[in-house]
């Protein structure tokens, strides 16, 4: 009984020390001039993580696609992603410590047989990685299903998290192979918003889906309508890439940074179709010109931050955030037990309970209570991911390992850039951690080449 309780009391401390260790050595890596008062790095998270080299075939066409050319000549291989898969987070596990997101990134996820897909998120969760499937969303009913029931017809994912990318620049969807504008794929946007609701309601399963976009001239005037629409469907997360050259050059095009897709462009798209100003300085995911984050929520069309930057008093809440709920592990921690933990938390440190419900009276006050009961609230995070070219990252990554620091403003950015990245990728060999810019601009070629002799494709490709 003794035994019990004591494991029990351990299993509700409201940090975790590895976890906190971790935190630690992570802030004490980053760069000074990241160091700002709303970094997340080393204070609430460890940063994002995603897999390489598992399953890198496609069977849509993007212009621009980050993969490189050889990609679609590897075979999908279930034994092959499962091994990697679990070599690289146990090393990510041994390098950025027990708890963080990491998506399971390739090609495209669900050419995986689902058992082999659900098997990868079982070994992602067993070395503490909350995952996320990454797709292009072309997926079936049947599918879904089969990865989260097992064979037996039982649930065997209690939770699963899909980051979706639909945009018009993807050729090959079917119904719509050749999307006209980004208007035309909000009815398979919200087909996949009610596929994911269907999971919940039919087999219990908590879901949570994220919607990606690339940005590119040719769509950028869309983007404040992808948001409307997108941010009213049932997406937790609006994530919007403008388009680096990076990837196979054959999908490149010209004058990608032509017209108004620079941040602050693209970000006032994203204000304007959220018609709210989209504070990103109050929490900063690394470098602020690679991710741009502003977290909030929905109630009816009109959506709130969470915080304001330009109140002192949420600020302050800010602060504890950071400071005093750091080490819990929010998003890999089951419900009941981060109740409990948060509770011990609040009764070792009194402070943090009139800082939460002066917060919590403000922003009802702010939103209004006669809003709050009509609509309810839908929280929604808005992300701009910024990823760089290759043309830049090759040399600049050159210099860091040599440890020089480039006189060339261009390069010293890509550089310090680097430095703060904010998304992994790991090499179980030499025990590498990579920002994922240099993966897929300077080490996805020689890999995915390598790995087409190790899995060459059929002679006969399995159609659709
Ligand atoms: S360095 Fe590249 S991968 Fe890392 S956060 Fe910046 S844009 Fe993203």
């Amino acid at each position: 009984m003794l035994d019990r309780l004591r494991a029990w009391e351990r299993r509700t401390r409201p940090t975790d020390r590895a976890f906190t260790a971790a935190l630690a050595r992570r802030w004490a890596e980053l760069p000074e001039g990241v160091r700002t008062p709303g970094q997340v790095l080393g204070r609430f998270g460890t940063g994002c993580e995603g897999t390489h080299g598992v399953f890198p075939a496609c069977d849509l066409a993007c212009t621009p696609c980050y993969h490189s050319r050889d990609a679609n000549r590897v075979r999908v291989d279930g034994a092959h992603t499962r091994a990697q898969v679990g070599a690289q987070m146990a090393t990510l596990e041994r390098l950025r410590g027990p708890r963080a997101h990491a998506q399971l990134i390739g090609g495209e996820v669900t050419l995986l047989p689902p058992d082999d897909h659900a098997e990868a998120l079982a070994i992602m969760r067993r070395h503490g990685r909350e995952p996320m499937s990454m797709s292009h969303g072309d997926v079936d009913d049947g599918y879904l299903d089969r990865l989260v029931l097992g064979p037996d017809g039982r649930r065997r994912l209690d939770r699963l998290s899909f980051a979706v990318h639909v945009d018009s620049l993807m050729f090959g969807r079917r119904g719509i192979p050749r999307p006209p504008d980004e208007a035309s794929l909000h009815p398979y946007r919200r087909r996949l918003v009610a596929q994911f609701a269907r999971l919940r309601r039919e087999h219990g399963v908590r879901t949570f889906l994220a919607h990606n976009m690339t940005v590119t001239p040719a769509n950028v005037g869309e983007v404040a309508d992808v948001v409307r629409e997108a941010g009213a469907m049932g997406f937790g997360l609006l994530s919007f890439q403008p388009a680096a050259y990076v990837g196979d050059e054959r999908r490149w095009r010209a004058g990608f940074r032509g017209g108004d897709v620079g941040p602050d462009a693209v970000w006032a798209q994203l204000e304007r179709g959220a018609g709210a100003r989209l504070d990103f300085r109050v929490f900063e995911n690394g470098d602020v010109r690679c991710n741009r984050t502003a977290y909030g929520f929905f109630v009816g069309s009109r959506w709130h931050l969470v915080l304001d930057g330009d109140d002192a008093r949420d600020l302050r809440v800010r602060d504890a955030v950071l400071h005093r709920l750091s080490g819990i592990g929010f998003a890999s921690t089951p419900r009941p037990l981060l109740a409990v933990k948060l509770l011990r938390l609040a009764a070792t440190d009194p402070g943090l309970v009139p800082l939460a419900l002066g917060w919590a009276t403000r922003t009802v006050r702010r939103v209004g209570v006669r809003a709050l009961l009509r609509h309810g609230v839908r929280p929604v995070t808005f992300v701009m991911h910024r990823f760089m070219d290759a043309a830049d990252v090759a040399p600049a990554w050159e210099l860091s390992q040599r440890g020089v620091v480039s006189e060339d403003a261009r390069l010293r950015e890509t550089q310090e850039r680097l430095a703060a990245c904010h998304y992994a990728m790991a090499h179980p060999d030499d025990g590498a951690l990579v920002p994922a810019c240099v993966q897929h601009g300077v080490l996805d070629p020689a890999e995915n080449a390598e790995l087409a002799v190790l899995l060459p494709m059929p002679t006969v490709r399995r159609s659709r």
